[in-house]
């Protein structure tokens, strides 16, 4: 089976699940009358997997990883591609990462589930300036640059074949414990070898093989485990996660305090290289996978990633989207465009933060945008917020206004009040 039959069997598996599952709180994310539309928009996030290979070749039939599948070997410029899209859109893009080639002492010899050559892992073929160079761009570059948890070696050896994956089997079901608590040490061990920076805060799970709260035997999901290790954000697709029908909220849930948000489908298959990209997001997370960004000449990889500034700056721009500028300001608003709810009463627009706060604890800023459109010409005041920031854009007839609202933390309800002018 190709890991693209897999991924669409496993789809159909969990398809039909995910459906019926908003519970909690349901925002009115959208309100219309005659003068005003005014929406809660949907933030959209860039991530970005298996970066990290200096590899590009798909192993899968010999038993290694499949990699990233391309026809040469990754590069620093490959690295610079993720910065150049962040600094071009003004967003910080996850790039969900995978260090075992990145280890300069063979410390995963003493890991020997994480890489197919087990006890016998020689990694010196991959140690050389390039390392150096790519940590620099990652280390220089970190408004532009998340670099979020994928793994270690991708996929699970209990002997000399490997199975799916690293941190989950193919039902979703964690791995025994002591050898994810033993994968995630050597994680941070790799980090620090390469000086690349604290234990990350977000994770994508391998092979998307996720469970929503507890599997199996264990008395602990694998959201606590990584909370433990200072992660607080998950974000996988829940056509593929055990258990999806347990997420709260519809586009996320809250697992063990760690939300768990639904990466949908990707524009593009795993392994499209050097192909400029097409297609409409229909959910939060705009997921690729790092060929998709390059091109098969690196000192070409900015034709790629201008291809895609192309198609993603349009959603800062929609009603309906913004691009979130990093992960922090993702989940807040993702929080408020599901639960926070909106009204027009005459000249006044009513903002009901009631469902909102009682997931405070996922609101790790104080802010949140909203879109307003109106064909007339308008001005805004609040008694009870701040308005940090508006944005005026007009298109013949019609005034796009995005509000950037400050201090709405514990507020139950808020009053914005608008004039034509
Ligand atoms: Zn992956």
């Amino acid at each position: 089976m190709t890991r693209r039959d897999f991924t669409r069997k496993s789809a159909l598996i969990g398809a039909g699940l995910a459906a019926s599952n908003f519970v909690a709180c349901k925002g009115t994310r959208s309100v219309r009358n005659d003068e005003l539309n005014v929406t809660i928009p949907m933030p959209v996030q860039i991530v970005i997997d298996d970066v990290g290979w200096w590899s590009g070749e798909d192993g899968n039939e010999r038993q290694e990883p499949y990699r990233t599948g391309i026809s040469r070997n990754h590069v620093p410029a490959d690295y610079q591609a993720i910065v150049d899209l962040g600094i071009k859109l003004g967003v910080r893009p996850q790039a969900a990462t995978i260090l075992c080639e990145w280890d300069r002492e063979n410390i995963l010899r003493n890991l020997p589930t994480s890489t197919w050559m087990r006890e016998k892992w020689d990694n010196s073929k991959w140690v050389g300036a390039w390392l150096d160079e790519a940590a620099d761009i990652i280390r220089n570059n970190q408004n532009h640059y998340e670099l979020t948890m994928h793994g270690v070696g991708h996929e699970y050896w209990q002997d000399e074949n490997f199975t799916r994956a690293e941190w989950a089997d193919s039902s979703g079901q964690m791995r025994p414990l002591d050898q994810v608590e033993l994968h995630l040490d050597y994680f941070e061990k790799l980090l620090d070898q390469n000086q690349l920076g604290p234990f990350p805060t977000s994770f994508v799970p391998t092979a998307f093989l996720h469970g929503f709260g507890l599997t199996g035997e264990h008395k602990i999901s694998m959201a606590e485990v990584i909370k433990k290790r200072g992660i607080n954000y998950i974000n996988t697709p829940f056509y593929n996660m055990y258990n999806a029908e347990g997420a709260q909220f519809g586009l996320f849930g809250i697992d063990s305090g760690v939300i768990t948000v639904d990466r949908g489908e990707d524009l593009l298959d795993w392994d499209v290289f050097g192909e400029k990209p097409s297609g409409v997001l229909t959910g939060p997370t705009c997921g690729l996978h790092w060929p998709n960004l390059l091109h098969a000449d690196p000192r070409r990889n900015s034709e790629i990633v201008d291809a895609w500034v192309k198609l993603l700056r349009p959603y800062n721009d929609k009603p309906e989207t913004l691009l979130a500028k990093n992960s922090s300001s993702f989940r807040n608003q993702l929080v408020h465009h599901v639960c926070t709810k909106v009204q027009i009463r005459e000249d006044k627009i009513d903002i009901d933060f009631l469902e909102t706060n009682k997931l405070n604890d996922q609101l790790s800023t104080n802010e949140l945008t909203v879109k307003i459109e109106s064909q007339r010409k308008l001005t805004f005041n609040s008694d009870d917020l701040n308005i940090s920031e508006l944005k005026i854009a007009q298109e013949k007839n019609n005034y796009l206004y995005t509000l950037v609202i400050d201090s709405v933390k514990d507020l139950e309800k808020a009053v914005v009040k608008f004039e034509a002018t």
